[in-house]
């Protein structure tokens, strides 16, 4: 039962803007009403609606703040800065180079809130020294490791220090994703005569004196990128502008990419972020505690800390659903209610088994790069596979629909639903799709 006081905090700012052709679209104010509202209310609405109407419904969120519900903060756009200078006119100089791309840091990625601990001591040092002094001696820093362990947080550390540092520089923060898009919009913008690769060279080759690009194993398998890329970094590196990268492989394990480019990412420093220990999981839970002004017990924190090892991600996404229960149920947070909330985040299924290690197994089953599983192809040699991989995830663990999506390249919630339904049915009817899935399923269970 939902009690009023709940209702308005955590129900009522969500909107429906538009239902046509089952189609249903909500707004939210920020992705952690989103993510609750998934999790503790849309299974049993959508069941509930699907029954009376007679008819499957899809739901299409729009979240209203960015994905971290946070301001973000302009950064090279700043007044001070060159691209004041650049605006002058045409005339008083030569041509100016056009304007970076507005590049955007998140305001709480500062090395200030960043947690340092035996196994991200190194890449906190790396980071700290590169941001001092940027380009003497390291270039480029790359730094690896799994999901949710600071990468991306590392690297905005080092652009706010900069844009502190040197106001005047253009310091550029770029997901790898993103250069590749705006590399392939802007050929195909020259093609149309809209755009020049002139304008989009000078936007990363000319116009950084810092470089700082996320996530670079986006580059692998894309020829013409990792070509243009190539070009980007040896422009930047010969002129002395510090590069920052991460990925989720070390240079040499990056799959799909040139060696040329691969022996470049080895020229300067390579720091690994791995798991946190026990210790620096407490400092961060607590840390992150006292930022959001929630209450947590000892026991409470270390109940947490021992239960969720794999990334600060998870810890992160755990603390907010043990501060929404609390106020939901408008009681202060205790180990009793961190047990009872998280009891669905830790334990995993009586087999123990994870989502990787489905995907895995299934990615070996059907032959499929796991790169493509996650990925958003959508013919069936890989569609039928992906689905079958989130039935499984659906069956074997007790993740949620929206965390289950999110792990197959951020997916939808309705479309995991959709897939977990449709394998269900083609179990029901097709005796070869049952025997595949039990199969793997034995597979999984063997151990
Ligand atoms: P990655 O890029 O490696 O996937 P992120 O940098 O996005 O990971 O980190 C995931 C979340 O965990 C972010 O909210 C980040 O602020 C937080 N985080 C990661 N490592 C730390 C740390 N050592 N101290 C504090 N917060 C951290
Ligand atoms: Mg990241």
């Amino acid at each position: 039962m939902v009690k009023p006081a709940h209702r308005d905090l955590w129900l009522r700012p969500i909107t429906c803007v538009g239902i046509a052709d089952g189609h249903i679209k909500l707004r939210a104010p920020d992705r952690y009403h989103k993510e609750w509202f998934e999790d503790n209310f849309l299974p049993s609405i959508l069941r509930d609606l699907e029954v009376r109407a007679k008819r499957s419904f899809t739901v299409a969120f729009e979240v209203t703040q960015d994905e971290y519900g946070e301001p973000l903060l302009p950064l090279s756009g700043s007044s001070g800065g060159r691209l004041g200078a650049l605006s002058v006119p045409a005339a008083a100089g030569p041509t100016p180079v056009p304007a970076a791309p507005r590049p955007e840091l998140v305001s709480r990625y500062t090395f200030d809130k960043f947690v340092v601990g035996p196994t991200n001591q190194f890449a906190h040092a790396a980071a700290r020294m590169v941001a001092d002094a940027p380009a003497s001696r390291w270039n480029p820093l790359f730094i690896y490791g799994g999901v949710g362990l600071g990468k991306t947080h590392l690297l905005q550390a080092i652009g706010h220090e900069l844009h502190q540092s040197h106001p005047d520089w253009v310091v550029t923060f770029i997901t790898c994703e993103k250069f590749v898009t705006d590399f392939i919009g802007s050929m195909m913008g020259q093609k149309r005569g809209v755009t020049t690769m002139e304008n989009f060279r000078a936007r990363y080759r000319k116009t950084p004196d810092v470089l700082l690009v996320d996530d670079v194993q986006f580059l692998s398998n894309k020829d013409s990128s990792q070509d243009e890329f190539f070009h980007t970094f040896e422009a930047l590196h010969r002129d002395h502008k510090q590069i920052v990268l991460t990925s989720d492989k070390l240079p040499a394990e990056l799959p799909g990419v040139e060696d040329r480019l691969r022996s470049r990412f080895t020229w300067g420093l390579i720091a690994e972020v791995e798991t946190p220990d026990l210790e620096t999981r407490i400092a961060i839970i607590k840390r992150k505690a006292e930022t959001d002004g929630v209450v947590l017990p000892d026991d409470a924190v270390l109940y947490m800390a021992a239960h969720i090892k794999s990334n600060v991600r998870e810890l992160e996404g755990a603390l907010l659903r043990l501060a929404a229960r609390a106020a939901f149920q408008n009681q202060p947070i205790t180990l009793e209610l961190a047990k009872d909330a998280l009891q669905k985040l830790i334990s995993l299924a009586p087999s123990g088994l994870t989502i990787e290690a489905i995907q895995r197994e299934v990615s070996v089953y059907f032959d499929v790069k796991l790169h493509d599983l996650k990925g958003p192809k959508r013919h069936r040699a890989v569609a039928h596979p992906r689905m079958v991989a989130m039935f499984l995830c659906r069956k074997l663990t007790s993740m949620s629909y929206p965390e289950i999506g999110s792990r197959f390249g951020g997916k939808d919630h309705s479309t995991v639903i959709s897939a977990v339904r449709k394998i269900e049915g083609l179990c029901a009817t097709d005796p070869s799709v049952r025997s595949v899935v039990s199969t793997i399923e034995s597979h999984l269970r063997q151990p």
